[in-house]
């Protein structure tokens, strides 16, 4: 195949001018929307750097396709090419609830130890919001992506192993479980934690975010949420003391960012009633995947939702939603927050001037009243398709 590959050179990812980047299109509506984001990227690149570079996409399965094909969901060689070529890209995949396969999503970020789940949401103007005021929506979460009631660690009711579980804690812990019970655990570690912490200062810093928040149920969970909390400011004070202000012991300061934290219900009328005063949010596996819905919803829901998992040189970048298979070949399904991923992953790639002119050009395409089925049903206006949409984008570029 033609192209480079994306390499570590002292401790510096470095990006070639002809990049192989892999990507995977997913299930459901996923093709559809990999198609879209393709285009967009390519039109974006070719126009910002007029031939001198250029993305070689190189197709790696997983889904249904994957297991059409080769016989299983997440084939190695997938696993191995994203390994490989540190950045990819992905549409969704299909998760069954309550049985079968574990998520294809959940392994692909704890075998690549993406720890990091980025998750933006700012608002656009013209785009429908329950919000009087949406433009003071700018929020990132950073999500702790590998352990929390994620890790997979659970037990069904009624099976032997939990059986011996319960039986353990019941009788050498005294914990009162009934026998009916299924039982899940919630792994939080110290390393974990601050590494995800030390993401989101680091994020914050850089791109100039006045605030970053805590979000955990500490006042529940004390020793996994709240140890959350507590290794996460234990980090910032020994890390970023000159660079931060903590809420309680000094006013917000210019070139500063001001560090909080709040108890996860309180969070979700914070970012409701007081979008304006938070900005980067460090939370932990669960929180941040009710958070970023919400957030989402605030500003366009979930077909404008971008998301990246991030590790600390590995990163896999896709859309917050998921296959949403009754659209699934219907030409209908909003892209942008795909597009918006290749946004994040062409910025990770310090490709600034594409991304920019792609979030240029959404922007531009909404102003014309130009929306997917998603938008235009909350506007009032006849909808575009998703070809139709990404070639307004491609035009507006
Ligand atoms: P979903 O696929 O995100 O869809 C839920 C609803 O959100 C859709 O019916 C649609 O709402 C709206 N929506 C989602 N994507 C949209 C887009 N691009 N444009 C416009 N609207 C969009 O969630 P789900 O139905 O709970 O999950 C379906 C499957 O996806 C499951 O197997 C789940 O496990 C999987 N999943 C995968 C990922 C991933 O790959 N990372 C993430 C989440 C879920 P309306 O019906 O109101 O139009």
């Amino acid at each position: 195949m033609d192209g480079q590959k994306v390499y570590v050179e002292n401790g510096v990812l470095v990006v070639p001018d002809e990049p192989i980047i892999p990507f995977i299109r997913g299930d459901g509506t996923g093709p559809e929307i990999m198609e879209s984001v393709r285009a967009v990227i390519d039109a974006a690149v070719s126009k910002a750097y007029g031939g001198k570079r250029r993305i070689h996409w190189k197709e790696i399965l997983a889904g249904e396709k994957a297991l059409k094909e080769t016989g299983e969901l997440l084939p190695k060689e997938t696993i191995d090419a994203i390994k490989e070529h540190y950045i990819a890209i992905k549409g969704p995949l299909t998760t069954p609830v309550g049985g079968g396969y574990r998520s294809l999503n959940v392994t692909l970020r704890q075998v690549l130890d993406l720890y990091a789940n980025v998750r933006p949401s700012r608002y656009f103007p013209g785009v429908p919001s329950p919000l009087k005021h949406p433009e003071k929506v700018n929020m990132v979460v950073f999500r702790e992506n590998t352990e929390d009631v994620y890790a997979g660690i659970e037990w069904k009711m009624g099976s032997e192993e939990c059986e011996r579980v319960r039986r353990f804690l019941v009788e050498e812990m005294g914990a009162n479980i009934p026998e009916d019970s299924g039982i899940g655990i919630k792994p939080i570690s110290k390393f974990r934690s601050q590494r995800l912490v030390r993401k989101a200062i680091e994020y914050a810093l850089k791109k100039g975010y006045h605030t970053l928040t805590l979000m955990h149920k500490g006042n529940i969970m004390k020793y996994t949420e709240g140890a959350f909390r507590d290794w996460g400011y234990e980090l910032l004070r020994n890390e970023y003391s000159d660079k931060v202000v903590f809420e309680g012991e000094g006013e917000r300061t210019e070139g500063k960012v001001f560090v909080n934290d709040r108890i996860a219900d309180n969070m979700f009328q914070q970012i409701l009633l007081r979008p304006d005063e938070y900005g980067v949010i460090a939370t932990t596996n669960l929180n941040g995947d009710y958070i970023s819905d919400a957030l989402a919803a605030l500003v366009g829901g979930l077909g404008l939702a971008a998301g990246a998992n991030i590790g600390d040189y590995h990163a896999l970048f896709e859309p917050v939603h998921g296959t949403a298979p009754k659209y699934a070949g219907k030409n209908v399904i909003n892209p942008t927050a795909g597009i918006l991923s290749g946004v994040m992953m062409l910025e990770y790639m310090g490709w600034m001037e594409a991304a920019k002119l792609i979030e240029d050009a959404i922007v531009r395409t909404f102003e014309q009243k130009k929306v997917t089925y998603d938008l235009a049903r909350h506007l009032g206006i006849e909808p575009l398709s998703t070809t139709e949409y990404t070639q307004a984008l491609i035009d507006n570029l």
